[in-house]
């Protein structure tokens, strides 16, 4: 039976590391939230994000804008934001309403205020291998393996998923982190064959049940970033969760598991952004 990995308790003590830090800085570290539209999935993350503010000790500024906000509106208040000395980071929740461009929002993002790490200037950085913030669901995954001492370093590595925001900064941190990284998608022919050869395999599909257990060589960590409903309604992630854990040696579980370490990412990249404008 696989060990888990617990995102809720490691998400909490990096969440008191960033407010020990915060408190030390010469001003509160601010960020600003742009929630447009009225998405309820999206206004559960918003909320979450400002409670980790809160317990951080970070300011958040909350900008609510209607579905049908032109697109000069929100450019218009995110040139502000980007101008605006008590604001260090800026997130525009995705995905945005129709009619909204997302690239062009986020490439509107100036660099230095980019603390969910979308822009190219900072992907660009990253793959250079001079990171300034940290891509957060990558850097999550990152954290509870280095925590719960998994090494990396010549390690045979599969990413399921290319996403911009996952899967592709992924395989780019577990690189960085001299494993040996394949990365598969749904082009991908024998894709089990593959994945049966991870020492650690990170699923980020989002697809309930894609992660099956004859797809999982024995003693494995699996790292299950997805956020599913089943059929139920209940969270879960892409694993079958009950017949991987019988074969992996570590499994990270939904919820509770990536979720949680993604927003703690999020709260350190504020920090972050905050020391740069000498905060
Ligand atoms: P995405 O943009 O839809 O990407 C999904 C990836 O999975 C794509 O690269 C796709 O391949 C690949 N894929 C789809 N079906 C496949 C299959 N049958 N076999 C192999 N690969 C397949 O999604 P995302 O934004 O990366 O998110 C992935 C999951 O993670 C979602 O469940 C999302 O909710 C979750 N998520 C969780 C967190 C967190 O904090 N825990 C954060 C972000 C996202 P192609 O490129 O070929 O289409």
């Amino acid at each position: 039976m696989a060990i888990l990995i617990d995102g809720k308790a490691l998400a909490a003590k990096v969440k008191a590391e960033v407010a020990a830090e915060a408190a030390k800085l010469t001003r509160k570290a601010g960020l600003a939230v742009i929630l447009v539209g009225d998405d309820p999935a999206s206004r559960v993350y918003v909320n979450g994000k400002e409670k980790d503010c809160r317990e951080c000790g970070i300011v958040s500024f909350e900008y609510k804008l209607p579905a049908d906000t032109a697109e000069s509106t929100l450019l218009e208040l995110i040139d502000r934001l980007n101008r605006s000395e008590r604001v260090d980071g800026i997130l525009v929740q995705l995905p945005l309403p129709q009619g909204l461009d997302e690239r062009t929002v986020i490439h509107s993002i100036a660099a230095d205020k980019d603390v969910d790490c979308f822009h190219p200037y900072n992907t660009g950085l990253l793959y250079m291998g001079e990171p300034v913030f940290m891509p957060c669901t990558p850097a999550g995954v990152m954290e509870m393996l280095h925590a719960y001492d998994i090494p990396v370093e010549g390690r045979r590595c599969v990413v399921i998923g290319r996403s911009n925001i996952v899967g592709k900064p992924m395989s780019a941190l577990l690189l960085a982190d001299n494993g040996t990284v394949t990365t598969c998608h749904s082009k991908t022919s024998d894709i089990s064959e593959i994945t049966r050869s991870a020492d650690i395999l990170v699923s980020a599909v989002g697809k309930t049940r894609s992660l099956t257990a004859d797809m999982v060589k024995k003693g494995a960590v699996v790292i299950d970033v997805a956020m599913n409903r089943d059929e139920n309604g209940k969270l879960c992630g892409d694993a079958d969760f009950a017949a991987v854990s019988e074969r992996a040696s570590a499994i990270t579980p939904v919820p509770g598991g990536v979720g949680p370490m993604t927003r703690a990412m999020l709260m350190r990249n504020i920090l972050t952004a905050a020391r740069l404008h000498g905060a």
